[in-house]
């Protein structure tokens, strides 16, 4: 899409000067603000361009770039410097009208509550718990304990003491929060801040629970039961809601949010969904083929080897792996063979080697790539 001229964007004559600029974009920036204008691309769009304008406008030296040769002047393509606005996107847009517009009391232009509501909540929290593989693989059930605040029994959460009642906060009237009016560049703007008295509850305690020292709650240690799906993976995250610590006074408690860890497993490794392991089998089981015994995330399994096996070869067995974690079936697990070689003989066993030895079937093939290049295919799982 062509790039709309500058002064085009935000209304004003090639004359205009830094003031004009200034008043052109805020009044123009306010407009199409993301935060007034949630969701909307058009707005984002409209906001991004107007803060590309004025970028290049107020400054003297890119604006006379800009007067001479155009959108060409700045591109790093044009060969007329280094000023390339093809990476500008919304938080660059954001970044350059906070620097200009932002800062001392900002908020109340958007009549923006977010910061200064009167919400008490409790702080999240967070527990790591690992997991074997078994247990990834059916889901578990885990009761853990939890260090946190919990709501004073004493008081109930009021934070008063006995037969004491509590008083509205003389400083900010019961409010909970602290009004002063700042002039500044872009007219008067009122400041809300948050009482320090207080703290934004608007009222006081004369005499505090003694348990809780006026807090509303207390530490202790707590117990708490977690369902574990099957199928989560490190890193995996649940959010258990209203478990974190209690809010101060009256609230609602913070979300406790558990994080998973897998334990390294003797025998498996874990591919995505897949488990791998190897097995090592006898060179007799690998020439005449037969059962052996595999371990699986649930107890043994008998695996058929046919005959002439090669070592490294990989079994697949379906099903036997972890399962996704929102459905959608099982992963594998992949068995890799390794043919194990005797160290200890018998004068007996060295006979009957020595009489397969002379047998022309047990000469291997001379090294040759199609045979490497089938195993190494096998073992690229
Ligand atoms: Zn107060
Ligand atoms: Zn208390």
């Amino acid at each position: 899409m062509a790039k709309r001229d500058y002064y085009d964007v935000l209304g004003l004559s090639r004359t205009a000067d830094e003031e004009e600029i200034k008043s052109a974009y805020r009044k123009m920036a306010l407009k199409y603000h993301p935060d007034r204008n949630p969701g909307s691309k058009d707005a984002e769009e409209k906001f991004k361009e107007a803060t590309e304008a004025y970028e290049v406008l107020k400054d003297r030296e890119k604006r006379e770039r800009y007067d001479q040769f155009g959108h060409a002047g700045l591109g790093s393509g044009g060969g007329y410097g280094a000023y390339d606005f093809g990476g500008f996107d919304i938080s660059d847009a954001l970044r350059a009208f906070m620097r200009d517009f932002g800062g001392f009391g900002f908020e109340e232009f958007f009549g923006g509550t977010a910061r200064h509501e009167r919400v008490n909540r409790g702080e999240d929290l967070r527990a790591r718990i690992s997991l074997t593989l078994e247990e990834i693989a059916t889901g578990v059930e885990k009761t853990i304990k939890v260090r946190r605040f919990e709501r004073c029994e004493e008081c109930s959460g009021s934070g008063l003491a006995p037969g004491a009642s509590e008083k509205s906060c003389p400083e900010c009237a019961g409010s909970g929060q602290i009004r002063s009016m700042h002039r500044t560049f872009l007219g008067t703007i009122q400041q809300v801040r948050t009482c320090g008295r207080c703290g934004g509850e608007g009222k006081i305690i004369s005499n505090p629970c003694p348990a809780c020292d006026g807090e509303g709650r207390v530490r202790q240690v707590s117990t708490v039961k977690v369902k574990i799906p099957a199928g989560v993976s490190a890193g995996n995250y649940m959010t258990l809601e209203g478990q974190g610590n209690a809010a101060r006074g009256r609230g609602r408690a913070g979300n406790l949010l558990i994080i998973f860890d897998e334990k390294e497993h003797d025998i498996f490794t874990r591919q995505g969904n897949n488990i791998i392991c190897q097995i090592p089998i006898s060179f007799t089981i690998a020439a005449l083929g037969g059962e052996v015994s595999t371990p699986t995330l649930n107890g043994d399994y008998q695996l058929k080897i046919p005959s002439g096996t090669q070592s490294g070869r990989v079994f697949r067995l379906k099903g036997k792996g972890i399962p996704r974690l929102n459905g959608g079936g099982v992963g594998d697990e992949l068995v890799q063979v390794a043919v194990w070689t005797p160290t200890e003989l018998s004068t007996e066993d060295k006979k009957h080697l020595e009489a397969l030895n002379r047998s022309p079937n047990f000469k291997p093939p001379r090294s040759d790539r199609s045979f490497f290049q089938k195993l190494r295919e096998s073992l690229g799982i």
